[in-house]
């Protein structure tokens, strides 16, 4: 399969939720790292301080900029990036088992004798991206067929998580990533390092991308 558009897209007229907690427009999303340094935007965050609020939104834990959050509430018209949320990549439900609140990643392994997998990043259980492995567990080997995400959720970090998933699920495996046509796809595509092609894979016929 062919990866399909998955950055831009601004997502308009959002709401600060800010550190309170209301209800708003959408915070980005970024899959849990150790310890933070920085800011989506780069600044050191033990300058000026941080916030640590809980997206009632998504039903995760987030950061806040407190730098960021001064610069936005000069300029209404920047991009939202003061306050993200952390997604677990490793947290991944059984379909008939997730909760039905949140953003939250639900897995679909394989069905046994077959290499084709899929993640769905649901929230308030609508899927609203989903991304397609296939993966060779003799050749310790998997390829990321194919990432979508919704397109009033792109520019959020969907995209960048759902991939994380993905790693996750197999993270000593060697990863390819096939290029995709198209400006959108291709700038979300460029920003994985991955390797472009599979190796020769003697396990299957199929041809969605494992070659
Ligand atoms: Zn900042
Ligand atoms: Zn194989």
């Amino acid at each position: 399969m062919v990866s399909q558009p998955v950055a831009d897209g601004q997502v308009g007229g959002a709401v600060r939720s800010g550190a309170r907690g209301e209800f708003g427009g959408l915070i980005p999303v970024r899959p849990t790292t150790g310890t933070l340094v920085v800011c989506l935007r780069g600044h050191r965050l033990e300058l000026y301080g941080q916030l640590k609020p809980f997206s009632h939104r998504y039903r995760l834990h987030a950061t806040l900029c407190e730098v960021r959050r001064a610069h936005e509430a000069c300029e209404p018209g920047a991009r939202r990036l003061a306050e993200w949320a952390h997604l677990d990549a490793t947290s991944q439900h059984a379909a008939d088992a997730a909760p039905g609140d949140g953003l939250v990643l639900v897995a679909h392994p394989p069905p046994a004798g077959t290499m084709a997998g899929r993640i769905e990043l649901r929230l308030d259980g609508t899927e609203v991206g989903r991304v397609t492995v296939t993966t060779c567990t003799p050749c310790q080997a998997a390829t990321l067929d194919y990432v979508h995400v919704g397109a009033e959720y792109r520019r959020l970090g969907f995209g960048r998580t759902l991939v994380a998933a993905a790693v996750a699920r197999a993270p000593s495996y060697r990863w390819a990533a096939p290029l995709p046509d198209g400006p959108v796809a291709q700038s979300f595509r460029a920003r994985i390092a991955m390797h472009r092609t599979a190796q020769p894979c003697i396990h299957t016929r199929e041809t969605t991308g494992h070659r």
